[in-house]
């Protein structure tokens, strides 16, 4: 049996005929940038996930740009967050000059440890990012407790959960803004690359909006140092194609799950856990295993594919070695790096394919 991991070409296949014209209509319009279907996508976008304002982008990096700009974020600042994520989480406080100042993860849920966060706040500190990791939401009520406290905003990187549940209420929409992505292999992928950030308040939603047309507020007048950030109409299209089957796809992401945890209990092999209060969208299925590179080359000398999100955390990142952090800094975030690895997920799996690979995972 040989199995694919995100599926992607099906996902095409599903719906091609929609897909086919919403491509084709937006080429021979000759719209290419905004227009009609980027503000069809972002009032879907904004119903969908009940916050007051949606504003499409160019990723889910870039996201997390305008909203860390559009809090102004400035060099020297503090921003606190996970060692355990993508890379970009990080890499946009970064790239503005501030400090990503990092706090080991909780071992359920491999979301930022949320006892720990207090302790790091300084008179630097302007931000905490929580990440929303493999499609389960942080645990935010504590966060924006904290966060009101010191009187922080909060942005929720949200490229792996749009639309998981957090209490009845949706990710993207729990915190000052929410930040997430189209990327193909997101739950909610486009054809390329796009993201999209959420917020309730006006004055930071009418930032966002300028800051990702180069910072203007009319044609040619630029109010900020903006960016250009825009979300392709092209992708647009296909996310205004996608959306009306979102919840499907999430459904069935979520029955595959089950399956999977199902099919494990009993065995050696740690299966995710998901609070009470939450759902997850499953961005990945993620295990942790002890020997991952022996199960990793047995699974794929069997037709399946693994990933493991992620190797290495951020605080031992050669990109990062300025910080000055040591081995030993985060042992939780550490040890789930050695022994996480991600099954194929995708909502096209059958109970024939995922029985496959938990078998070949048991045996
Ligand atoms: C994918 C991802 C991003 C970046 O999104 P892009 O659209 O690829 O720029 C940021 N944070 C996390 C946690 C991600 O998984």
């Amino acid at each position: 049996m040989n199995i694919d991991f995100a599926n992607l070409k099906i996902a095409y296949q599903e719906h091609k005929e929609e897909f086919d014209e919403a491509i084709s209509n937006v080429v021979s319009s000759a719209g290419y940038i905004m227009g009609p279907n980027v503000l069809d996508l972002e009032s879907k976008l904004q119903e969908y996930i009940g916050s007051k304002y949606a504003i499409s982008c160019s990723s889910g990096t870039d996201a997390l740009l305008l909203a860390m700009m559009a809090l102004n974020i400035q060099p020297g600042d503090e921003i606190i967050t996970t060692p355990f994520t993508f890379i970009a989480t990080a890499e946009t406080i970064a790239f503005l000059g501030a400090k990503p100042v990092f706090v080991d993860i909780d071992e359920a849920s491999f979301n930022i440890d949320v006892t720990k966060i207090e302790e790091k706040i300084t008179n630097k500190t302007k931000a905490i990012v929580p990440v929303s990791l493999y499609g389960q939401v942080a645990d935010m009520d504590e966060i924006n407790g904290i966060a009101s406290k010191y009187k922080l905003p909060v942005i929720e990187d949200a490229a792996q959960s749009f639309g998981a549940k957090y209490k009845k209420k949706k990710s993207c929409n729990l915190t000052t803004i929410g930040c997430t992505s189209f990327f193909p292999a997101k739950p909610l992928g486009c054809f390329g690359d796009g993201g999209a950030v959420f917020t309730n308040n006006k004055v930071l939603a009418d930032k966002m909006a300028s800051l990702r047309l180069h910072g203007q507020t009319k044609r040619y007048h630029h109010q900020y140092i903006g960016m250009g950030g825009r979300l392709d109409a092209l992708q647009a299209a296909v996310l205004n194609v996608k959306m009306k089957y979102y919840d499907n796809d999430v459904l069935r992401r979520q029955n595959v799950a089950e399956m999977y945890t199902d099919l494990l209990k009993g065995s050696d092999i740690k299966t995710p856990e998901i609070s009470d209060y939450k759902t997850s969208v499953w961005a990945q299925y993620s295990i942790r295993v002890k020997n991952r590179d022996e199960v990793q080359t047995k699974l794929k000398e069997n037709g399946i594919p693994t990933a493991v999100h992620y190797p290495v955390p951020l605080h031992l990142q050669e990109c990062f070695k300025y910080l000055g952090y040591k081995k030993g800094d985060f042992p939780i975030a550490e040890t789930i790096s050695t022994e996480i690895m991600s099954l194929p997920m995708n909502p096209y799996l059958t109970k024939k394919e995922v029985t496959y690979v938990c078998n070949q995972l048991k045996n």
